[in-house]
């Protein structure tokens, strides 16, 4: 298997050529560190503004998706405790989550001091939509070259979810753990808009509808709160803008007493289905769905190749996906 000379994408990634040294397309378009860095000062100060005129009533200013695993652990002190904000962490329980992440997640909601819902959809359902997402693709092709198609079904539910809560109760910031691979830094700091939202519901509620039927509508916002135009809120992801370091990362939530999982695959420290999921994106499309998110680390300094080839090497162990397979009823 032939991979870039610079980053980690394989010959097997969609669209991607390489030139005589063996470098991808992908990181000859790469501008440069420059850039990146003016941007970073630009959406941090757009984010500093934002929350300098932010309404000062009772309510949560930001909403904060919060799986338990290290990024969005993060992004949870660092809007509680250095922005102030007064937070509301949301975690959707998607039935795979592991034990001492769980252990993790009630750790951190009381030594950040944030009020936490945890939210767990009917596991009937969802292992439904888990199953199906596993054999069949119904998401885009360019969805899917960046996430799995089962973590797209999930991370959908919980995007609609944290989205419906945030109108609901007025919350003008909706916060997301995406690591700068995750992310393009310019959805950093982003007001949603009914029109845009209703695009992006669109394309995951149709497909989810058709095969499940009514029951996943209420995952979804409905047409009252279409209509409430004036709270929808930001989306915020400032990994994006922030110095983004694992080790720093590591030894802060180390301080809350924050363990990382050993159970979960290497590109995750929260879930044990995404072991699954990357095996069946794997086999699907012949690359792993983090591929890009890695390469895009690996080019900007984050990590160094050797770090972004390592989290590719651990083949999923077979007893560890009947486990899985088993509890989806697959
Ligand atoms: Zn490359």
């Amino acid at each position: 298997m032939k991979i870039c000379s610079k980053c980690v994408l394989p010959e097997t990634f969609p669209g991607i050529s390489f030139n005589g040294e063996g470098v991808c397309n992908y990181c000859l378009s790469f501008g440069g560190m420059e850039g990146i860095n003016r941007e970073k000062v630009k959406y941090r100060q757009k984010f500093e503004d934002l929350i300098a005129r932010c309404s000062k009533g009772s309510g949560y200013e930001c909403l904060v998706c919060f799986s338990g695993g290290k990024d969005s652990t993060y992004t949870l002190d660092l809007l509680k405790n250095h922005y102030g904000l007064r937070v509301l962490a949301v975690t959707m329980d998607n039935g795979f989550i592991s034990p001492v992440a769980i252990e993790n997640i009630r750790r951190m909601v009381e030594g950040v001091g944030v009020d936490h819902i945890f939210f767990k959809p009917r596991f009937d359902l969802l292992k439904q939509i888990f199953a199906r997402s596993a054999t069949e693709v119904f998401y885009s092709g360019k969805t899917l070259q960046r996430a799995s198609s089962i973590c797209t079904s999930c991370i959908s539910i919980v995007k609609f979810v944290a989205l419906r809560i945030a109108i609901e109760q007025e919350i003008p910031f909706v916060g997301y753990g995406w690591s700068p691979g995750q992310a393009p830094i310019q959805s950093s700091v982003m007001r949603t808009n009914p029109s845009l939202i209703r695009a992006a519901q669109k394309s995951v509620q149709v497909p989810l509808v058709e095969r499940f039927g009514r029951e996943v509508n209420h995952y979804f916002l409905e047409e009252h709160h279409f209509k409430k135009t004036d709270f929808f809120p930001y989306n915020i992801h400032p990994l994006a803008f922030l110095e983004y370091n694992e080790t720093e990362i590591y030894k802060r939530l180390g301080e809350f007493g924050w363990v990382r999982p050993e159970d979960t695959d290497p590109n995750s420290t929260n879930c044990l289905l995404n072991t699954y999921a990357n095996y069946v994106h794997q086999q699907q499309f012949g690359y792993n769905p983090y591929a890009f998110e890695i390469a895009k680390m690996v080019r900007e300094g984050v990590m160094s190749r050797e770090e972004g080839l390592g989290r590719f090497e651990d083949p999923p162990q077979s007893e560890q996906l009947n486990i899985i397979k088993r509890r989806l009823g697959i």
